[in-house]
């Protein structure tokens, strides 16, 4: 395969400025990287707290974008997995160390050495990306490149959270209806839970859009649901959604939130968490995460909702994401 030397890239280039379409080189590779013609991206909230500056330790200049689907056009010299041809996908955690305290005790998603794609490397956002071996995926057949791109991290991230909630409950609450919810609410219902959809009140849209899924309530995050929540998963980046599922959660629960931002949380009385309720967040994802969703999608099987936009327009589709004006996610495609 003839690969280029320059391509198309959207690319912040400094702190609090929108992304420029720039050409640039493609990059090269190590032994134990991939060169990925990238085919689709999803736009995350994690870039747009990177781009807003809520993330403040951006490489600069940056190519944004962890969702990443395409396919290897080129594998370094020590590569085993994969092969050119494969078609593949990148998450968020993008390099881990192996030998600090956390990766020994297999908590890998907290290496002190990490590198992460779109954040610290170069992303997605472009015609190609170089990735490691370790954190490349194959990806299931079933979904076209652009659906995809969610399970990349909506859904993985999401998975990492519903799986910290624990395994022995019935009634699940989950608070922020974007592109993670609505892919774990698919897996949630699929598991036999009973789903509760928390919105920004009186978006009845994203209300509508949990109940199509599956839930069996969905109402605003001010008011209270009809049972007794036994776990909530909170994806909305606001801390005050921690004392409202703490107030809506039965004795026991666990209160789990997947953003790697939110806004401070307001103090609260501690009975709403004596019982042994417990608030915990998740942070990245390990490579078990990664291995058991791309298998566990399409057997439920999740539909992820998506929308294209061409590559360059990057903005416009952050710009909307900012406002919560999408249900599921946008996907830049090439
Ligand atoms: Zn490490
Ligand atoms: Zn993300």
């Amino acid at each position: 395969m003839n690969i280029p030397g320059k391509m198309k890239a959207m690319v912040l280039e400094k702190k609090g400025e929108k992304l420029k379409e720039k050409e640039v080189a493609v990059p090269e590779i190590n032994d134990r990287q991939v060169l990925i013609k990238v085919s689709a991206c999803g736009v995350c909230h994690t870039d747009l707290h990177i781009i807003d500056q809520e993330l403040t330790e951006p490489k600069l200049p940056l190519i944004p974008g962890h969702e990443i689907v395409g396919h290897i056009v080129k594998a370094g010299a020590n590569v085993k997995k994969f092969k050119a041809g494969d078609r593949v996908g990148v998450p968020w955690l993008g390099y881990t160390c192996g030998y600090c305290k956390y990766c020994k005790r297999g908590q890998e998603n907290l290496c002190v050495n990490a590198l992460f794609t779109g954040y610290t490397i170069d992303g997605g956002y472009a015609e190609y990306t170089a990735a490691y071996e370790d954190y490349t995926f194959h990806i299931p057949e079933g979904y076209d490149d652009a659906e995809a791109a969610p399970l990349l991290c909506a859904g993985l991230i999401g998975y990492r959270t519903y799986r910290m909630a624990g395994e022995i409950f019935e009634n699940l609450g989950i608070y922020g209806f974007g592109a993670a919810a609505h892919i774990i609410a698919q897996i949630a219902v699929h598991d036999g839970k009973k789903v509760y959809a928390f919105t920004r009140p009186g978006d009845t849209e994203a209300q509508n859009f949990a109940k199509q899924l599956g839930a069996v309530w969905a109402g605003d995050s001010t008011n209270p649901p009809p049972v007794k929540l036994d776990a909530a998963l909170i994806f909305a980046p606001v801390g005050a959604l921690i004392p409202a599922a703490l107030k809506a959660s039965d004795k026991g629960a666990s209160i789990v939130s997947g953003g790697i931002h939110m806004s401070d949380i307001p103090s609260f009385p501690y009975n709403i968490l004596w019982e042994e309720r417990v608030i915990r967040s998740v942070a990245n994802l390990t490579r078990r995460d990664g291995e058991e969703l791309l298998k566990l999608a399409p057997e439920v099987p999740v539909q992820t909702e998506i929308t294209r936009l061409p590559m360059n327009k990057a903005n416009e589709a952050l710009d909307k994401l900012r406002d919560g004006k999408v249900d599921g996610a946008f996907v830049l495609v090439n």
